[in-house]
């Protein structure tokens, strides 16, 4: 069979493989936990469970408009408005089938052979695939522990070329749980004032901050940014409703125009139900995101320090989100590695540590 070159030049999501591993082995009765997929254990809190109930004994089951019902563009205005001071139209904000989603229109929307997108590392896993399908080139960004795995005004001025077209700044950071400080986001608004690229700011996880850490967006910082930021949010990660699958975009209203064209002839509509459900998550009580947030934060700590304890580990504190990214290189450096490295055949040297560990791990089971 022949296949296209876009799907054999992807592979399948690291972290959804993890997630089927996982699945694998509590089939087969192994107790395992499960630190693969960015998905809070919470239940979505029982009022957006009611909103999707309603609609559907409402008979709101039918097509709706491609971007999302009036009511949903209203409800992420006024999320805009109340958590972000930002003012939006109605034909300036789109609702899709999850962040993920969100992305993959605008990168199909948005570009071309030729264009590049400039994408900080370590980042989430599925922004470089995206912008492959769509012809583009991801451009890696690397930063390491000495930058708080955050782009600096330099790097970022150094990165941009006559191809590039945008960059993605994802604060709280998947992978590394950073956050950009307001003063770190007027720096980098100095460069991006001076050239005529998009900003992509990812905000999926700007409520899951802790220690009193306020999420800023670029836009708001900087007025004169607005037109040229597109943000892209959900519902997913704060409201533990991942399985849902609603995203949404703010943004220049011609870019909003193309991705609802593009769902049009795709998926026609983010589905009705889960629309009920989000304008009760982004427009009810929102201190359903409170137990959720305290749980984290006593588990970053645990992790954290627990990862710290392992010889070979270092791990710093996340600002946000939910995860730890610890520094294992001195790993390989310890006595019992070289064994390891033999006997795990991945290319990936994490990928055989991790194997490893679950490995040893399962002698501890039951
Ligand atoms: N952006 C980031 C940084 C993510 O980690 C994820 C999911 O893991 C998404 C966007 C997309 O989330 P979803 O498609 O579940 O709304």
């Amino acid at each position: 069979m022949k296949f296209s070159r876009r799907i054999l030049e992807i592979k399948p999501s690291t972290t959804l493989a993890i997630t089927a591993m996982v699945n694998s082995m509590r089939a087969q009765g192994i107790d395992v936990l499960d630190f693969g997929s960015g998905e809070p254990d919470f239940d979505t809190p029982q009022f957006i469970k009611d909103a999707a109930l309603d609609a559907m004994n409402e008979g709101k089951t039918k097509y709706t408009p491609s971007g999302g019902i009036p009511q949903l563009k209203k409800a992420i205005i006024s999320k805009f408005k109340r958590d972000n001071n930002l003012d939006y139209n109605i034909d300036e904000v789109t609702a899709n089938c999850g962040g993920k989603h969100s992305f993959y229109n605008l990168m199909q929307v948005l570009f071309d052979e030729g264009d590049e997108v400039i994408v900080p590392a370590p980042y989430w896993v599925s922004y470089p695939y995206m912008i492959s399908l769509a012809g583009a080139k991801p451009v890696i960004l690397p930063t390491t522990e000495a930058t708080g795995f955050k782009i600096t005004p330099e790097m970022l001025a150094n990165a941009i070329n006559p191809n590039t077209r945008a960059v993605i700044i994802n604060s709280p950071s998947n992978p590394t749980g950073a956050a950009y400080t307001e003063k770190e986001l007027l720096d980098l608004a100095e460069i991006f004032k001076k050239h005529d690229i998009l900003i992509f700011s990812d905000d999926i996880y700007e409520k899951i901050l802790y220690d009193n850490f306020k999420h800023r967006n670029i836009a708001e910082l900087v007025p004169k940014l607005k037109s040229k930021t597109i943000i892209v949010n959900a519902v997913s990660k704060p409201y533990a409703m991942t399985g849902w699958r609603i995203g949404y975009i703010a943004g220049d209203k011609e870019i909003i125009k193309h991705v609802e064209t593009l769902q049009s002839q795709s998926i026609s509509n983010p589905t009705s139900i889960s629309q009920y459900a989000a304008i009760a998550a982004l427009t009810g009580d929102q201190t359903a995101l409170d137990n959720m947030l305290a749980a984290f934060a006593k588990r970053r700590e645990i992790i954290v320090n627990g990862l710290n304890e392992i010889e070979g580990f270092s791990c710093t504190k996340p600002d946000g989100a939910f995860y730890a990214f610890p520094r294992i290189k001195d790993v390989y450096s310890l006595p019992g590695w070289k064994n390891i490295e033999q006997e795990y055949n991945d290319e990936s040297n994490s990928i055989k540590l991790s194997s490893y560990l679950l490995k040893e791990a399962m002698k501890y089971t039951t």
